[in-house]
């Protein structure tokens, strides 16, 4: 089987980039093994939230000039971050997602143990915080549902009060989701999102907010609708009388989920292939050049293409693994930034900045995958298995992927 250009991995990294190529009228495929980190993220972007010595940024486009020279950033110019992420933010509008931020100061979400955190760019429904000294609204209806436990409303009450709105908390909920209760396992975000999927729920739910709700200015409720699209969110949004707007939860993350299947639909209508469920397991590398790539599914397959793309994450996604040895890159067994002596890779407290979550694979200044100290001349990285950052610790996770899967997909 041939493509013009194969991208492993089917997270944010690998469909950016595919959805760049395939409009570009390349013949794309993303093999992905399974389900990406954008099923545990929040809904919001970010570029850069806290600079090195940990400081909120108010303008990330400004303060990523004093990052360190390793953080990826720089492989795709600092200079050019801005108009990446802008392009990145015009496949969401495309691909149907439409949001707030995305200009040159950051906005705050709150974290559903109910801090705030910076970020860049967040889904149009989440609530986002302009400035914690002016929320705007005093009164507000906090909504939770009974026996779901992956949004603490005691912590998120705390949070709402420490802005200084006063928070009123109603339970709701409609005869399918008390049905799922009697077992715990199906009270998860993505399980009630399916069953909020339908107009009659949602226009129960709707209706019990608004008697819930006449002494708020606004409602907040989990993000528990619109699992694979937006319009079940546009609708409640349009019946509820109240500006309406949604927390993140706990994962995994329906706004997540949604954007990855917004994407990934995108991607689709241009032409691309999307293999869910299949792993690259290796593939042959000669003379400095990969020739095809095996798949679990297709054994007995070789998939070849003129360019690869490696966006296969970090440790959570397998694209990195580590044993007692050594860290390494399963799939090619590429350079990696990580040093032999595995008494560097962590520090002894869990709070210090852990090393091993700057580790990535080695390239060169053209994104081209090292092995063996050489550059593989058609591989290029992109995304969270690059390193060089900690995206926990900075928040600039999303932007990495952002502007690097659309760096590399120039250099095709
Ligand atoms: C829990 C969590 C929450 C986060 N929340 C946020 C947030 O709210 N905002 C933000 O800006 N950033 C957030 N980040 C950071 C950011 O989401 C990640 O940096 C980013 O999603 C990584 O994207 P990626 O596409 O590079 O990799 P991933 O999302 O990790 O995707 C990698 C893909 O590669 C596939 N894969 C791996 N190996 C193979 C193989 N051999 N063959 C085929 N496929 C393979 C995986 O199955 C997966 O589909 C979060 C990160 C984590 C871990």
């Amino acid at each position: 089987m041939k493509f013009d250009n194969i991208i492993i991995g089917g997270g944010l990294s690998g469909l950016l980039c595919g959805i760049a190529l395939a409009r570009e009228g390349r013949h794309v495929a993303i093999i992905a093994a399974g389900q990406s980190t954008l099923h545990f993220s929040s809904g919001s972007f970010d570029i850069l939230g806290y600079d090195t010595g940990g400081q909120q940024v108010t303008n990330p486009f400004e303060a990523i000039h004093a990052l360190d020279a390793k953080h990826p950033y720089h492989l795709v110019g600092i200079d050019n971050v801005p108009l990446l992420a802008t392009q990145a933010l015009r496949i969401f509008t495309e691909s149907g997602l439409s949001g707030q931020g995305g200009m040159t100061h950051n906005h705050f979400r709150m974290t559903p143990t109910g801090s705030l955190r910076p970020t860049w760019f967040s889904l149009d429904d989440y609530l986002t915080v302009q400035d914690p000294e002016s929320f705007p609204y005093r009164k507000v209806l906090l909504v939770s549902v009974p026996g779901f436990m992956d949004f603490p409303v005691s912590l998120v009450t705390e949070g709402l009060r420490r802005l200084g709105a006063q928070v009123e908390t109603a339970s709701m909920s409609v005869p399918s989701l008390t049905h799922r209760r009697q077992s715990p396992s199906e009270m998860r975000s993505a399980n009630l999102a399916k069953v909020l999927a339908r107009d009659k729920k949602l226009q129960q739910v709707a209706a019990r907010i608004n008697k819930a709700a006449s002494g708020a200015e606004a409602v907040i409720m989990p993000a528990i609708v619109g699992l694979d699209s937006q319009e079940a969110v546009e609708f409640i949004r349009g019946r509820v009388q109240k500006p309406l707007h949604f927390l993140s939860t706990m994962p995994p993350s329906v706004p997540g989920v949604r954007v990855q299947t917004l994407l990934r639909k995108h991607f689709a209508s241009l032409g691309g292939v999307y293999m869910l469920g299949n792993t690259v397991t290796g593939g042959r590398i000669k003379d400095g050049h990969l020739h095809f790539v095996e798949t679990s599914l297709l054994p007995d397959e070789r998939l070849e293409a003129d360019d690869f793309v490696l966006a296969t994450g970090s440790f959570a996604s397998d694209g990195l693994k580590a044993n007692y040895e050594r860290v390494y890159e399963p799939v090619f067994d590429l350079d990696t930034t990580a040093p032999a002596d595995r008494m560097q890779w962590v520090s002894p407290s869990v709070f210090d900045d852990q090393p091993y979550m700057y580790y990535g694979v080695r390239v060169n200044a053209s994104m081209q995958a090292l092995k063996g100290g050489r550059a593989i001349s058609n591989l290029y990285a992109a995304g969270a298995v690059l390193g060089g950052h900690n995206a926990a610790r900075q928040a600039d996770g999303a932007g990495v992927d952002m502007v690097t899967a659309l760096r590399v997909a120039q250099r095709i």
